[in-house]
């Protein structure tokens, strides 16, 4: 038999919960939570129950279960461990009409509380009629993860303009455009960077031109997707892949996060082109604009962090200057996701004071550079893409007076399950990477933090030459 999902209003009505123990415990507090009065019936309380009696939030009532409990209540919840109190709870309740859910037993329930996630004003609720509750528990978790916590403020936005926007609206289909807008445009968008006042003048402007939202706004998010391991993206990440029409993707960025996006969204691989040759800057530019323009959401999406030698910034300008709205999702970034997962720690207090990003790659970034200040000790250098640029960086920081014996490691596929970490001495530095192999994408760190490698890497293939280091 199906359920019939009800959201109860209990605000100020007497129920039970039968039980002093942790679960007796969470559902007092659920509630409490909402608004009811609370009576908590067992032979004695445990933890935060006991406090809350003696701060008067609950009452107690002390002992073995008596029907007269039942007295006026709501409804009960019996929370016991004994299921022959249980049943008693339950079959009393149902003589007087009350009501009565029995934790993990759905058989002597008349309710079930569902997995719930908390958006308040908005709740949603799973259930699975008591069948599998840890599946519900599981999909709570995966909408936790996807739904965004501006959800709530911006439903309370809209539940105090309800009455403005359906008399502006109405129209059903004009109203429910004005809603998909407030969602999906820049009045959700402020209230994601935590600008509800800011929210709400967009809301009444719209409220007051002559056709609300008939004109769908884009917007570019620019996403750091990390350094290639699924599990290393953010909840904001996620949830601008959750919410893309068109995504514009690094080379970089793996298969599987390519994969956790809204599956109709249009998939743009602008890292590399037929003939292998990048796509020049000013496509990947007009391609947001023109995206953006048409009132599609764009995830620029690039691997790693967007700010950290990723060209992210001249997106963010260019889009300024053409008055299209954005955000910026950080993600991690090569040089701490490969030093988390070779086990070095990048400032370790014992051996550096510093950590330098740097990168080896671009015209002429190797002329540049100030090679004394790079050579001195007590740092750690963190250098992308380095590969192509190992033999002239090693011999600048050689000449420069960076110890020969500093320790290297280079990490090749950092976070993915092909990662190997190259471990060796700074004047071994080119030799092993040519006979290792080390193709690109790889992190060079070099500092005394690197030899941590040598007993904590924990993850992929450590390669190290004994004899150099
Ligand atoms: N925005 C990116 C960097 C882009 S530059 C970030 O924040 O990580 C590309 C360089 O990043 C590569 O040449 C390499 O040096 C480094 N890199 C990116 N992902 C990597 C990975 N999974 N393992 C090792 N190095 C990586």
């Amino acid at each position: 038999m199906g359920r019939y999902p009800l959201f109860a209003d209990l605000s100020g009505l007497p129920v039970l919960v039968v039980g002093g123990g942790s679960v007796a415990e969470r559902k007092a507090a659920a509630l409490l939570d909402a608004g009811a009065r609370v009576r908590v019936g067992a032979p004695q309380l445990h933890h935060a129950l006991a406090q809350w009696a003696a701060e008067g939030r609950i009452e107690h009532l002390e002992g073995e279960f008596r029907p007269a409990w039942l007295e006026g209540v709501w409804l009960v919840i019996a929370a016991t461990d004994d299921r022959a109190v249980n049943a008693e709870v339950a079959v009393c309740a149902g003589a007087r009409r009350i009501f009565a859910n029995v934790v993990d037993d759905p058989g002597l329930s008349r309710f079930q509380v569902p997995a719930v996630i908390d958006r308040a004003p908005l709740t949603i609720a799973i259930s699975t009629a008591g069948a599998a509750p840890v599946l519900a528990r599981r999909l709570r978790e995966k909408l936790e993860a996807e739904l965004d916590h501006a959800l709530g403020p911006l439903v309370a936005l809209a539940q105090r303009h309800r009455p403005a926007i359906a008399h502006r609206l109405p129209d059903l289909a004009a109203r429910r455009r004005f809603y998909d807008w407030l969602h999906d445009g820049p009045v959700m968008a402020l209230m994601r960077n935590a600008q509800p006042g800011r929210a709400e003048q967009v809301l009444l402007e719209a409220l007051r031109e002559p056709a609300p939202a008939r004109v769908p706004t884009g917007s570019v998010v620019l996403v750091g997707a990390g350094p290639g391991a699924p599990g290393l993206l953010t909840l904001q990440a996620l949830r601008a892949l959750n919410e893309a029409d068109v995504i514009l993707h690094d080379q970089l960025v793996s298969p599987q996060i390519l994969a956790l996006a809204r599956r109709d969204a249009e998939r743009v691989d602008v890292g590399k082109r037929g003939g292998g040759t990048h796509t020049p800057q000013e496509h990947v530019h007009h391609l947001l604009l023109e995206h953006a323009q048409a009132g599609r959401r764009v995830v620029r999406l690039k691997g790693g962090d967007p700010f950290v030698f990723g060209r992210g910034g001249e997106e963010m300008e260019f889009l300024r200057k053409h008055g299209i709205a954005f955000e910026v999702v950080p993600g991690i970034t090569a040089a701490i996701a490969c030093a988390a997962y070779a086990g070095i720690a990048l400032t370790h207090r014992e051996h550096a004071q510093s950590v330098r990003l740097l990168t080896a790659h671009g015209k002429g970034s190797l002329d540049t550079m100030d090679w004394p200040a790079l050579a001195q000790d007590s740092q750690t250098l963190a250098v992308y893409m380095a590969v192509g640029q190992l033999e002239t960086l090693t011999a600048n920081l050689l000449a420069c007076g960076r110890a020969a014996d500093t320790p290297f490691a280079l990490i090749e596929n950092g976070t993915r399950p092909q990662q190997r970490v190259l471990r060796g001495a700074l004047r071994q530095l080119p030799a092993l990477a040519r006979q290792h192999a080390i193709g690109a994408p790889a992190l060079l760190i070099i500092g005394k933090v690197a030899a941590m490698a040598d007993d904590n890497a924990w993850f992929g293939t450590l390669l190290h030459d004994r004899g150099a280091a």
